[in-house]
């Protein structure tokens, strides 16, 4: 079942770049020929339409860090997902830890905000994961299917359709990854949630985030449940973004 799924690899740039290093970055990916994996990256919303003219005509795709759960209206600062679509946006990341340790973001929020992507033709990546205080406890399945729930219950019929990435938080921009094993591990569980949910789970993408390298990529999407990344730190430099991109073997 899993050769169907093709591996997604998604920069999450963060609060990084300027208009004159995002040229050199994003050059330096359309340069890329041919990879094994679809990719795509995910810049500060001021960039988008930068990203959407550098990369038009190129396999790669684009998205945004957050989206707002409301449709439009009196929210002074957020985005809606009608506007990340305006932009061919492919992709929205809801849910990444920084925004629900920062922002306070809970697991309802995040839920609305993936079904908002969704309702604009955004594809949601929906980050779960437990914090290392949360792991040591052995609390890792009991919060992360509690952070899924949430997306899959709001979602109902559509939940097939979001992508979703487990991201340690104590792995993230720490260069501690969790081994090929714990990361499965885990992707195990979500897969077999989201199975009782949607008889699209075995189509859909579930992510690894968490100081993913070239050097260690090719061993965790070789696990059968990891079918990609969403790669902080090293999407900043196109060379280790395409060599994680490479690292994708099915
Ligand atoms: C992230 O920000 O989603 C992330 C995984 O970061 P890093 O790869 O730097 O750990």
């Amino acid at each position: 079942m899993s050769e169907a799924r093709r591996k997604l690899v998604v920069g999450n740039w963060k609060m990084h770049g300027s208009h004159a290093a995002n040229e050199q970055l994003l050059e330096g990916l359309r340069a890329a020929g041919p990879l094994p994996a679809d990719a795509a990256v995910c810049v500060p919303f001021p960039y988008l339409a930068q990203a959407a003219e550098r990369l038009a005509r190129t396999a790669l795709q684009w998205g945004s860090q957050d989206c707002s759960a409301h449709e439009q209206g009196a929210y002074t600062g957020e985005v809606s997902a009608a506007m990340l679509a305006d932009f061919g946006c492919r992709y929205a990341i809801v849910g990444h830890s920084e925004r629900r340790a920062l922002h306070a973001e809970g697991d309802q929020l995040v839920a609305d905000k993936a079904q908002a992507a969704l309702a604009r033709g955004v594809t949601p990546i929906v980050c779960v994961g437990e914090t290392l205080t949360q792991r040591e406890a052995g609390e890792t399945e009991a919060v992360v299917k509690r952070q899924l729930s949430a997306v899959i219950h709001t979602l109902a019929h559509c939940a097939g359709e979001m992508v979703v990435a487990y991201e340690p938080v104590w792995a993230i921009g720490t260069g501690r990854t969790a081994t090929p094993e714990q990361a499965q591990a885990v992707h195990a569980l979500l897969r077999a949630q989201l199975r009782a949910a949607t008889p699209r789970a075995d189509q859909m993408r579930l992510l690894y985030g968490g100081s993913v390298k070239p050097d260690n990529a090719a061993s965790l999407f070789a696990q059968p449940d990891i079918d990609g990344g969403l790669i902080g730190g090293a999407s900043l430099k196109a060379q280790d973004f395409l060599a994680i991109c490479r690292a994708a073997v099915r």
